[in-house]
């Protein structure tokens, strides 16, 4: 498996150089044959390309079989005519990785706010209100006047199948149970759109139970009884601000894994982003960026069915459990161990994986 590795902004080269040692750990236990093509995006490729991200990039990643992308310094990439462009969009529109499935669970020895739970928010990543994605060229965000901005938000039949399908599947291979979030009551064209799409191939599904919740009161849901919600299925911005939420209540930002997953191409992407406050502390929590590793290592042995990957992928999400119960985890989770050191634990941890 060829995995292209980008290790990003702030934090990124940090928490990617522990994702490499335990990638290395599960290739060596697993037989599993990673073959790492490391490259640059982000600022450091805008220093010596003049852009964050390139075409011949994007050529080496449509070559590879997975990406691995750091957390970007997003914020600071405002002019794509300067190069600043914003990478997370570059690939999700480019390689069309229309599934953000973001998991969130609780993890024994972490305190949280809120009672177990495990489930799964599986976000559309390609339209809905993200400007810089929704139409072939340009913005669908515009100044009006100096004091006036319209942004346009895009729903499309196809795009809602999709991300429903991918919700519906997954669901099936968990405790069958999918919860439609969006806000019908205002949006009545684009997310009454959404549900009836979502009910229609769910209706494929007959062993899955369905229901649907308006975002506002999500919120309060998702905090008062997580446990109740296994794959939750929404739009792209909901998704977005929604998976932050139960990435936190499972105990850290730092726990939030992430793949963008499409019909061809997958990516793995840690929820949070580049951690500047913390950046080249030996502090940051490399679990969730190892977490999506090993989603785009599951997703490649369901593509390819080798079962080795899964293994490896199963692997890796018990070493992180174990580490956290035991206190062999950064600070942010309650641990005393560095970003380094927290890699090097999980990999051997890997390594003696039975
Ligand atoms: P952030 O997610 O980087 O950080 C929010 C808070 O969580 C900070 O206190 C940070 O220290 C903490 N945190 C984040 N990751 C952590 C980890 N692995 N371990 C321990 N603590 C962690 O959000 P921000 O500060 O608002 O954004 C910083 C930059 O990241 C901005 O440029 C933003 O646009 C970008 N961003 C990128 C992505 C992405 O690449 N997917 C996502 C969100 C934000």
């Amino acid at each position: 498996m060829k995995i292209v590795l980008l290790p990003g902004d702030g934090i990124g080269p940090e928490i990617a150089s522990a994702t490499m040692a335990v990638l290395e750990a599960a290739s060596r236990r697993f037989a599993l044959g990673l073959d790492f093509m490391p490259d640059i995006a982000g600022h450091e490729s805008l220093r010596r390309h003049g852009a964050t991200v390139t075409p011949a990039l994007l050529e080496k990643v449509r070559q590879a079989d997975g990406l691995i992308l750091g957390p970007m310094a997003t914020y600071d990439f405002k002019d794509e005519s300067k190069g600043e462009i914003n990478p997370s969009k570059f690939f999700r529109k480019a390689l069309d990785l229309y599934a953000n499935v973001r998991p969130a669970r609780t993890y024994p020895g972490v305190p949280s706010k809120v009672g177990a739970f495990d489930l799964v928010v599986v976000r559309e990543n390609t339209e809905g209100f993200y400007a810089d994605r929704n139409i072939e060229s340009g913005s669908s965000e515009m100044l009006i006047t100096p004091d006036v901005v319209i942004s346009l938000r895009r729903i499309t039949r196809h795009c809602c199948e999709r991300v429903a399908r991918a919700a519906c599947e997954l669901a099936m291979t968990r405790r069958r149970r999918l919860t439609i979030v969006h806000k019908a009551n205002v949006l009545k064209l684009g997310d009454g759109m959404f549900i009836q799409i979502c009910r229609e191939v769910a209706s494929h599904y007959p062993d899955l139970v369905v229901d649907d919740c308006i975002v506002d009161a999500m919120m309060a849901h998702v905090v008062r009884n997580p446990a109740r919600f296994d794959v939750i299925v929404t739009t792209n911005m909901f998704g977005d601000i929604l998976s932050d939420l139960t990435a936190e209540l499972s105990g850290s930002l730092g726990l939030g894994g992430s793949l963008n997953a499409g019909d061809l191409h997958a990516m793995a992407q840690a929820a949070h982003g580049s951690a500047p406050d913390i950046a080249g502390m030996n502090m940051a929590n490399p679990c969730a960026l190892i977490l999506s590793a090993s989603q785009l290592l599951a997703s490649h042995g369901k593509r390819q069915g080798l079962e080795s990957f899964l293994k490896a992928a199963a692997a890796i999400d018990s070493a992180v459990v174990d580490a956290i119960s035991q206190g062999q985890a950064t600070s942010d989770v309650g641990g005393k161990l560095g970003t380094e050191a927290t890699g090097q634990a999980l990999a051997h941890r890997v390594l003696d994986a039975s």
